[in-house]
C-alpha cells in the first residue's frame, strides 16, 4: 500500500525504500474519510535499478538467498532457521545492514554524486 501511495520504490532488497531509507516499518490505518488517489513513484530509489550500480545488500547475503537475479525464500528462510537454533530468534536482515538505502534514497538523480 506504501508503494501504491507513493511513498517509495522497491529496491533489489525487496525493501521499499523512501525518502527516509528503507529501515523502518509501515503501518495501516482503516478509516472512511475522502482523499485524493496519488500514484506510485516513477523514479527508481535503489542505485542497482536506476544505475546498475551498488549490490550492497547482495554482498551482505552470506546465505546467497538474495542476488541480482532474484531473491530465494527458501533459502532465507533456511538462514533464519539456523539462527533460531542458536540465537533464539528467527530473524536476519543483514542484506538490510550497513547498505546506502538505510535513511536515504541513493538512487534518485538529486543523489547520485558524479564521478
Ligand atoms: S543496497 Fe544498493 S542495490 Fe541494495 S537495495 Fe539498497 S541501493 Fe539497491
Ligand atoms: S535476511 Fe539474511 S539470508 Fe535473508 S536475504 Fe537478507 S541477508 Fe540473506
Amino acid at each position: 500500500m506504501a508503494y501504491a501511495a507513493g511513498l517509495g520504490t522497491f529496491g533489489i532488497n525487496n525493501m521499499l525504500i523512501s525518502q527516509e531509507g528503507c529501515c523502518g516499518r509501515y503501518n495501516s490505518i482503516v478509516a472512511d474519510i475522502p482523499v485524493e488517489p496519488g500514484h506510485h513513484l516513477e523514479e527508481e530509489n535503489c542505485l542497482y535499478k536506476s544505475r546498475g550500480i551498488c549490490r550492497k545488500c547482495v554482498d551482505n547475503c552470506f546465505s546467497g538467498a538474495l542476488t541480482v537475479e532474484g531473491f530465494d525464500r527458501e533459502k532465507c528462510f533456511a538462514a533464519c532457521e539456523k539462527n533460531l537454533a542458536v540465537y533464539g530468534v528467527d530473524v536476519c536482515g543483514k542484506c538490510d545492514t550497513n547498505i546506502p538505502c538505510a535513511f536515504t534514497t541513493p538512487g534518485r538523480k538529486e543523489n547520485v554524486q558524479e564521478n
